[in-house]
């Protein structure tokens, strides 16, 4: 199967045609570091990485540029309130310089813990403000820009298909009048280019500009990076869901108004990992990050499965059952893998047929819009079938590893030197234990029958309910164990 993705500009399945052979330039949307990410922002750039693996799988040669937003990204997607950066300042004590900073290098760890492939180039907004300026003067030369008393502002009307991204009903906004905007802005949908930094106060990042003191604003970083970097035209952009009516849609905007050519031709777009309350954000206070699981004693390669197990265009509910049978499942995975032999064995009768069978079954899987669950599920067959012989098992599973990128066959040899005991993968099946109430143990039969009908969200709920009765339940190969909480 040719590769294909969902490509949202247009809403439907597109076979992907690469601008130069061989090569996709793909720009994808990175982290705003006034804080740690949460893992909701990680299972973005985890479908990414699946993304490119998948390219690179596919023999493309991939230029991957990622921006790290150190300034201008506003508290409000309205071009108000506090810059996000300046914010996370006075929430340390420390200068933005020493935020981004620290927070940069605390995304990049996230990165490599997660085994994503990282970017050919991270470009940090602060690093390429004057790119920024030399297009908004571009836009201004071609007549899209207007000045306010705080800013330089890009005149959304003066585009025919401005919206088009998220077939944004421009004219219904305007009757409407469902969204708030400052009375200077002379369209609901136009945005802020350059802000000029307060007359009373000394913001700690600002520059100089041709219109004033101030700092550009967010969309504009990507819009002027990415030229730089992969051209006027590129092939593929990413980011999540949110920001498809905002964020995508003004880089759109200001990057076709200024080259008169087309931005991006594949947009991509991950929907979000969500708690039973809603969508993880950082503004609730309280999120969860990669050290949260760490420090529970997932490994950072036990999310990467979680997230392999759900298509990137369909919601994830977090909960720790889903978290718990996703290691469950991956460690089954490596315990199989760990018995195979990488010995010549004599070959099965139909073997080969069997193997290009599933190779062909899983570039048909990851080309159909980055199936991953079904890549998974076709790994899996080969785990069972008994008509391949191990070492063209073991050959197979670490082929496909270059896409789900589990890091397979660094966990076989490691083990096979000693580093690791596989034991500790050995999961010995557990008897419930005599002496639990009954009202404990209908709970945890519940549970299990919740699980197996994958309603995770009844199942944690039953998880807790045992909990305040006293007792605990581990998760095991074939059952549970349940421990009473000693105070
Ligand atoms: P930000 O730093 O807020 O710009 O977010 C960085 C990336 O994470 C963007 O691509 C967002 O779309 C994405 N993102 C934010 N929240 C979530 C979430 N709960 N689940 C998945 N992706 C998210
Ligand atoms: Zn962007």
């Amino acid at each position: 199967m040719k590769l294909q993705f969902f490509n949202t500009l247009g809403r439907q399945k597109q076979v992907f045609e690469a601008i130069a052979p061989h090569k996709a330039g793909m720009y994808t949307c990175g982290q705003t570091v006034y804080d740690y990410p949460h893992i909701g922002n990680m299972r973005t750039y985890l479908f990414e990485d699946f993304l490119k693996r998948i390219l690179m799988y596919n023999s493309y040669e991939v230029t991957h540029i990622m921006n790290i937003t150190d300034v201008g990204h506003l508290v409000s997607d309205a071009d108000e309130g506090e810059d996000k950066m300046e914010k996370g300042s006075a929430r340390t004590g420390k200068s933005v310089w020493e935020i981004a900073d620290y927070y940069t290098k605390a995304f990049i760890d996230d990165v490599k813990l997660l085994n994503i492939i990282p970017a050919t180039k991270y470009t940090k907004a602060t690093d390429y403000i004057k790119e920024q300026i030399d297009m908004i003067k571009c836009l201004e030369d071609k007549g899209f820009t207007y000045i306010t008393s705080d800013g330089v502002y890009f005149d959304t009307s003066k585009l025919s298909d401005y919206g088009k991204l998220a077939q944004i009903d421009v004219e219904g906004l305007e009757e409407g009048k469902r969204i708030e905007f400052s009375a200077e802005k002379r369209n609901k949908t136009d945005f802020a280019l350059w802000k000029f930094s307060p007359k009373d106060t000394k913001r700690q990042m600002e520059w100089k500009s041709p219109w004033g003191i101030g700092f550009p604003g967010w969309h504009i970083e990507c819009s002027a990076m990415s030229r730089k970097f992969l051209g006027d035209t590129f092939d593929i952009h990413c980011g999540g869901i949110d920001h498809i009516p905002i964020h995508h849609t003004n880089e759109i905007a200001q990057s076709e108004a200024c080259t008169g050519k087309p931005f991006a031709h594949y947009w991509l777009h991950g929907a979000f990992l969500e708690e039973d309350d809603g969508k993880m954000s950082k503004s609730k206070g309280e999120f969860l990050c990669l050290k949260t699981l760490t420090d529970k004693g997932y490994s950072p390669l036990d999310y990467r499965y979680m997230c392999l197990g759900t298509h990137y265009r369909k919601r994830l509910l977090f909960s720790w059952d889903v978290l718990d049978s996703a290691k469950n499942s991956f460690n089954r995975l490596k315990q199989n893998i760990i018995r195979m032999k990488e010995e010549n064995a004599p070959g099965k009768s139909g073997e080969q047929d069997r193997v290009n069978l599933y190779k062909s079954d899983f570039l048909e899987s990851v080309n159909d819009d980055l199936n991953m669950p079904q890549a998974l599920a076709v790994t899996w067959e080969v785990v069972r079938n008994t008509g391949i012989s191990d070492k063209n098992k073991l050959e197979l599973i670490y082929d496909f590893d270059r896409v789900l990128g589990l890091e397979l066959k660094k966990f076989v040899d490691e083990s096979r030197r000693g580093q690791i005991s596989w034991a500790e993968f050995e999961i010995p099946d557990a008897p419930i234990k005599q002496g639990i109430p009954s009202e404990v143990l209908e709970l945890i039969n519940k549970r299990a029958e919740a699980k197996a009908a994958k309603n995770f969200k009844l199942a944690d709920e039953l998880r807790n309910k045992v909990r305040e009765l006293g007792y605990v339940i581990i998760d095991k190969k074939g059952g549970v164990e349940v421990k009473e909480i000693k105070n």
